[in-house]
């Protein structure tokens, strides 16, 4: 099931083998609900709890070819926003030296842990608190991606990219937060930072505070 979804990706135009083969690799049932295994290799996405989903196979694939832009190795540091169920950041240990992964809700964050035990992954450290405020101890990281969305991109996470790193993010079209979103790139090179619109996506709201 997992080599169709991955064919299913090439399909649809993910050519970075890395990011093939790392979606290969990565047991997406075991990140869902045994209520909802059989899904879990279709392109959706799928409740966790809280209120909160898993991105589906396609955005992943997507945001991780974007986040590599085509790096010969492994990228360096990576931060995601929005650990969710920890499938995304398992996928990224994979194509980075380091993950730090933040999530705001404790139950997440709890689950996530149970869920990545099994892959047994000492380069990827989950972390509980407000990833609005990023993590400055593991910066400055080769890239950024968030897995929430809100209506700007929080300063404190183009301060820690690195120059030449690029951050992948939904943002919020409309005002306040609300309304389409859309995927958003930002380079940050040597004379400041350069951001590119992509297409529309549909994530789960960026949060304040942790709960
Ligand atoms: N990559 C995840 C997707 C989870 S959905 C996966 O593979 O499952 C996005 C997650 O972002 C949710 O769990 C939500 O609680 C979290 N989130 C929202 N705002 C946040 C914030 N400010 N800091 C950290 N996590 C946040």
């Amino acid at each position: 099931m997992r080599r169709n979804m991955v064919h299913k990706l090439q399909q649809q135009g993910v050519r970075d083998e890395w990011v093939l083969s790392a979606m290969r690799a990565i047991e997406r049932h075991r990140f869902v609900d045994s209520a909802l295994g059989g899904q879990a290799y279709e392109d959706t996405s799928l409740p966790i709890g809280l209120g909160q989903t898993i991105s589906k196979p396609s955005v992943v694939a997507r945001m991780a070819e974007l986040l590599r832009q085509g790096a010969p190795g492994k990228l360096g540091r990576v931060l995601e926003i929005g650990t969710g169920c920890g499938y995304q950041a398992a996928v990224l240990s994979l194509l980075a030296a380091e993950v730090y992964s933040i999530e705001r809700l404790r139950g997440l964050h709890d689950k996530a842990r149970d869920n990545l035990r099994h892959l047994r992954v000492p380069n990827l450290h989950l972390l509980f608190g407000d990833g609005r405020i990023g993590y400055a101890k593991g910066a400055p990281y080769a890239a950024i991606i968030a897995a929430a969305g809100g209506d700007a991109i929080p300063q404190a996470w183009t301060d820690q990219l690195a120059v030449g790193g690029r951050l992948v993010a939904p943002v919020s079209t409309g005002a306040a937060g609300v309304g389409p979103q859309a995927l958003m790139v930002i380079d940050k090179t040597a004379v400041g930072l350069r951001q590119t619109v992509l297409e529309a996506v549909n994530f789960v709201p960026l949060k304040s505070g942790v709960a």
